[in-house]
This record gives structure tokens, C-alpha cells and sequence, in this order.
């Protein structure tokens, strides 16, 4: 039963890696009992479909197209805070004129100006960081002076607490070539520097898949773990019939993949997909082509965007090898049991997900999060290995045959394959009920509940 008088506001920024995660939250509180609104922006909102939680839109001034419709990163950030404070505000007025006046809000940490609309109506914000502990770190400590902007690409390493010593080549993009991300480094750093403004900081990870840095951060920082926010039914959790995120921004290809993965046998299948963002240049595509072929297994890719750029000649060889999708239900062809390799770009969100569904990978990082991502995965959690760029940045089809062959073939498939189940297990412990992130999902719950407005 829906509590009416308990209601909470998750706002997402309107990207798939954002969506997912938090529309995941959003049906947690609502199967918690809490009557849960989804505000997304106007060109994203159709796109939600997840029956317990209720759906609004709210406008970043570019209703028809988003992002693509701004002259520049900057100008759409701009634009967003001006309109979406005000839509935002708009929101929670409609319900505090009704029955079900706001409680709480839970913010991507993408829109840090969400703090102060909740500080406006004096209701609780919790803002939601879609990284991963680690990374966001990082962001900590240069706030509190640990280390400084721009490092040095001639620095041998970074050592900090709770952290692996990480190369320059392994540091975010945001920091290594901080110029090139200036509109975005600007709201990350916003969103550290007001950390403990929020009540309370969420994190899409959980305690024991980053133990080290949680034993070094503690009473240092507000962050809780509480994830990982994949649906219920990968992890034996308790939401009926959560089997999807509920939100595609592309139309998936789903019956296909599966009718296709049907036909191959267990654990031969490579599943490659770079996320929802990148672009892979034509010579990349054609190296990653002929790599896949070299390797003489089953492949699936998702090549968004990119389709036309595989050689007639590739095409013609694969017959019923490969398939070549735009988009599918990454959920669905991850916990297939044909499928033996991921071969990704290192989304957060990805890696959460092969972890969880027990799927070993090959990562190929491009920017952002994603080479810090690829240290740990290989480093840390050992449930994968890092393919290395040539001098010219690409991923030659040899170098990644070599890394498909270490993750698909021998001893160290069977101590990667190893390691990933027991990830998969300490995953589900955490998320199931007293498990370390469903003790910080309760305790907000309890505190959100009690409030008297
Ligand atoms: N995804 C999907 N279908 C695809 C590719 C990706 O559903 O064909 C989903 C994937 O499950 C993940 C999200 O899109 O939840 C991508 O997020 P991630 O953090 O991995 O990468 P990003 O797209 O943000 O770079």
C-alpha cells in the first residue's frame, strides 16, 4: 500500500546511465511503500515505463531534443539549472497543494542545484552519486586539498588513502585532461564542495566491493553505499516481476538477441558494447571486426551508431557467428547463459551489472570513469583484463583476440570466472534484506518515514 503522505521526488539526469540507476531507487522506495515520483525531462519521460512509480517531467529548456538541441555542453547545463530549478519548484508546489506533499529529494548528483530547491521548501535532499566510490574520491580529496589541478602528466603515481596507486593513464578524463571537461568538472566539483549540505549522499555501489576505501573514508565523509541498483530478479531480491530497469532510450532488439543466444552454447558467447555514449571511430571498428573473427567464437555487438561502419567484407563472413545490433536488454543478454565474455567500454552501470550476473570482462575504456573503472576490474576485483591502446589510441585486433583468449581460455578463465561469482554473491548478500545496502536504504526509509512535515 502506497503512503501517501510519505512521498519522495527522484530526479534523474536524462541519460541511460543515469536513468537506469535511479528509476531502480525510485522502485525500491515505491515497493518500500512510499508514494515515489520519477522526474525526468520532457523528450525522456515517455521512455519510463515502471508500473509503482509515478512519472513527471520536468524541463531543461530543450523539450524537443535535450542535449543535442544546446550550442554547447555549457549552455545546456546552464539552461537546465535556470528552467529546471523553476519546473522543479512548479513540481513540488502541485503536490503540496494536494494530498501528498513532498517529502524528500532524491537528486542525480549531475543536478546539484537540486540542493537548493530542497533547501527552498525545507524538505530532505539526498543526492545520488552514479560512480563509484572510488572514483568519487578522487573528487574528494582534491576538495580537501589531498592533491591539486591539473596533475602532472609526468607523475609516476597517485597514492591516496584507500585507494590502489593509480597511474596517470588511469585517472578519470575529468582530471587528467581537466580542459577538455570543463563544463562538466565544474558541476562534479559543485556537487563535492556542498557534499555535506545534502542529509544524506547516496552511492551506486556497495560496501564490500570497496572495502579498502570504505575503511579509509570513514567518518570522513557522508557517503552511504546502496547498491548495486540492478532489477530484483538478477539479484533474489524481492520486487515481483522486476526484471528491467524499465527506461530504453533506443528501441531494444530483444527477441532477436535471444532467439540468437538461444542457439549457441553455454558460456561461447562474446557480448560487446560500449554504453550508450560512445562513438567508436571507423578504424577502431574495423581492428575490434577483425578481432572478434580471429577469436572464432560467437559474438553479439552493439554497435549504436556506428553499424555502417563495419566492412562489407566482415559482414559477408560471419553468417550465424555474429550479430550486429543497435541496441538490446543489456540485462537480459548479460545473465544468458550462452554468454561467456563482456567486452565493454567500463560504464559504471555496466560493470555493476556483469558483476552481479556473474559475467567476466575484457575492458576496452575510452574516457571519463572508465580507465579507473578498468583498474579495478583487472587490479582489484580481478574479474577481467585491461586491453591496451597502441602509440595511435587504437585497440589492434590482436591485442584484443589476446585478452578475449586470457578471459575465455585456461587457468586464468577459470580464476577471473572464479572471482566474478563470488562477486555476484557478495552483490546479492548486500542488497538482500540486512545485507550492508539495504541497511542504509532502511535506515533513510525509517528517518523518512518519521518526519512530520
Ligand atoms: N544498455 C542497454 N542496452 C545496450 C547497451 C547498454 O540496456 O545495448 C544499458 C546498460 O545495461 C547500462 C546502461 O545502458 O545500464 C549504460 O550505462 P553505463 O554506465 O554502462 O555506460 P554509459 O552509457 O553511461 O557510458
Amino acid at each position: 500500500m502506497e503512503n501517501k503522505s510519505c512521498h519522495v521526488i527522484v530526479l534523474t539526469y536524462p541519460a541511460q546511465g543515469h536513468i537506469n540507476p535511479l528509476l531502480q531507487f525510485a522502485k525500491l522506495l515505491a515497493s518500500r511503500g512510499l508514494k515515489t515520483t520519477f522526474a525526468t525531462t520532457y523528450y525522456t519521460v515517455n521512455s519510463i515505463d515502471a508500473p509503482n512509480v509515478h512519472v513527471e517531467p520536468i524541463s531543461d529548456g530543450f523539450d524537443e531534443g535535450g542535449f543535442k538541441q544546446a550550442s554547447s555542453v555549457e549552455a545546456y547545463l546552464e539552461s537546465f539549472k535556470a528552467v529546471g530549478s523553476r519546473t522543479l519548484a512548479q513540481l513540488i508546489n502541485k503536490f503540496d497543494a494536494s494530498d501528498s506533499p513532498v517529502r524528500c529529494i532524491v537528486y542525480d548528483s549531475l543536478l546539484p542545484w537540486a540542493l537548493e530547491v530542497a533547501k527552498e521548501f525545507g524538505i530532505y535532499a539526498a543526492t545520488f552519486l552514479t560512480n563509484s566510490a572510488s572514483l568519487c574520491s578522487l573528487y574528494w580529496h582534491i576538495v580537501n586539498g589531498l592533491f591539486t589541478l591539473p596533475v602532472n602528466p609526468e607523475i609516476e603515481s597517485l597514492s591516496l588513502p584507500g585507494l590502489p596507486v593509480l597511474a596517470f593513464h588511469e585517472l578519470p578524463s575529468f582530471l587528467a585532461y581537466p580542459t577538455s571537461h570543463s563544463a562538466y568538472l565544474a558541476v562534479v566539483m559543485e556537487k563535492f564542495y556542498r557534499l555535506t549540505e545534502n542529509d544524506w549522499v547516496f552511492c551506486n555501489s556497495f560496501e564490500e566491493l570497496e572495502s579498502e576505501l570504505v575503511k579509509a573514508m570513514k567518518g570522513l565523509w557522508p557517503v552511504k553505499m546502496i547498491g548495486p541498483m540492478v532489477p530484483s530478479a538478477y539479484l533474489d531480491q524481492q520486487i515481483e516481476g522486476d526484471t528491467a530497469y524499465g527506461a530504453n532510450l533506443w528501441e531494444p532488439t530483444t527477441d532477436q538477441c535471444l532467439k540468437w543466444l538461444e542457439t549457441k552454447p553455454s558460456g561461447s558467447v562474446l557480448y560487446v558494447s560500449f554504453g550508450s555514449m560512445a562513438s567508436v571511430s571507423d578504424e577502431q571498428v574495423q581492428e575490434i571486426a577483425w578481432g572478434l573473427k580471429a577469436s572464432n567464437r560467437p559474438f553479439m555487438w552493439v554497435l549504436k551508431g556506428s553499424e555502417n561502419k563495419l566492412p562489407g567484407e566482415f559482414m559477408d563472413s560471419i553468417g550465424e557467428t555474429g550479430l550486429v545490433v543497435t541496441w538490446c536488454n543489456q540485462l537480459q543478454v548479460l545473465a544468458h547463459k550462452a554468454v561467456g565474455c563482456f567486452v565493454t567500454h567500463c560504464g559504471w552501470n555496466s560493470i555493476l551489472e556483469a558483476l552481479s550476473l556473474g559475467v567476466p570482462m575484457v575492458c576496452v575504456a575510452q574516457g571519463t570513469d572508465q580507465p579507473t573503472n578498468a583498474k579495478f576490474v583487472e587490479d582489484i576485483w580481478k574479474v577481467g583484463v585491461r586491453a591496451k591502446r597502441n602509440e595511435e589510441g587504437i585497440l589492434t585486433r590482436k591485442e584484443l583476440y589476446g585478452c578475449i583468449r586470457q578471459v575465455m581460455e585456461g587457468e586464468s578463465s577459470r580464476q577471473v570466472r572464479g572471482n566474478t561469482n563470488k562477486w555476484t554473491e557478495l552483490a546479492k548478500k548486500a542488497v538482500s534484506r540486512g545485507g550492508s545496502s539495504d541497511r542504509n536504504i532502511s535506515e533513510f526509509l525509517a528517518k523518512v518515514m518519521e518526519r512530520n512535515k
